[in-house]
């Protein structure tokens, strides 16, 4: 089902209080608008924000997975940890984990469908670099993505895709509405290729320096609907602003 998803990426940031300070802000919002919003926030905090966005409608999701079902793999978290936990979503294969833990398109497909077996409901984040967008490289390297994490899966269901030009996380340089649909709309017809996916109930979020005051021009666009927001959602008062803009 296409929905108004509104995904907060705190990434590696926050301690228990900054943590109690942003779940008091997200369940002060009013019931329609909780029940687009899903929190990611470090392995760490996930139970304390389970626990205090009990009942609220808020969904809670980990940053990453385990290809892995368990054994010996020091350090890694696997998929089945994060449903005991009470975790519904995981992000897979954002452009951090590409670039800084090296994760190939074939790492992120393992994921994808660890994730899928333990029933997490996978976020898969693509998105080309500025060097890629210069050499006109951008569609390729989008398509590349996401043939290589969603070809061969046994399930794709209830699978949402987030674009996120790398060049546009964390510098404040948001792709233009029209240059984000442009995107958007290429991926919902590549998405017609995989089987068992429908392309036009399939949610596309754009990330990428999303903040309250361009989060309404993205939204208006037809094929983006909704964002993953890593920045402005560490700040109550913004990240409101940009869920509000969503409904
Ligand atoms: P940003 O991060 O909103 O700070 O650009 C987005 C993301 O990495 O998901």
């Amino acid at each position: 089902m296409r929905r108004p998803l509104v995904m907060a990426n705190w990434k590696m940031h926050g301690s228990r209080a900054s943590v109690d300070q942003l779940i008091d802000g997200l369940v002060a919002l009013e019931s329609a608008s909780r029940q687009n919003v899903v929190v990611c926030p470090s392995y760490v905090h996930i139970p304390r924000v389970i626990a205090g966005c009990a009942d609220s409608g808020i969904g809670v999701g980990a940053q990453d997975c385990s290809h892995m079902h368990a054994g010996a793999y020091t350090g890694e978290v696997a998929a089945d940890m994060l449903v005991d936990l009470g975790c519904q979503w995981v992000l897979l294969g954002h452009s951090e984990r590409r670039q800084y833990h090296a994760e190939s398109d074939d790492l992120v497909a393992a994921k994808l469908a660890a994730a899928q077996e333990a029933g997490l409901q996978p976020v898969l984040c693509i998105g080309e670099t500025r060097e890629q967008r210069e050499q006109g490289e951008a569609f390729t390297v989008v398509a590349r993505q996401l043939r290589g994490a969603l070809a061969d899966q046994a399930s794709l269901a209830g699978l949402v895709i987030a674009y996120e030009p790398v060049w546009a996380i964390g510098t404040g340089l948001t792709a233009t509405p029209e240059e984000a649909q442009e995107m958007h709309r290429y991926i919902r017809g590549q998405l017609a290729e995989f089987a068992g996916l429908d392309p036009e109930q399939t949610s596309l979020l754009y990330g990428g320096s999303v903040k309250a005051a361009n989060a309404a021009a993205l939204f208006a666009q037809p094929d983006i609907d909704g964002a993953l927001v890593g920045g402005a959602s560490l700040d109550s008062g913004e990240f409101a602003q940009i869920i509000a803009a969503a409904a």
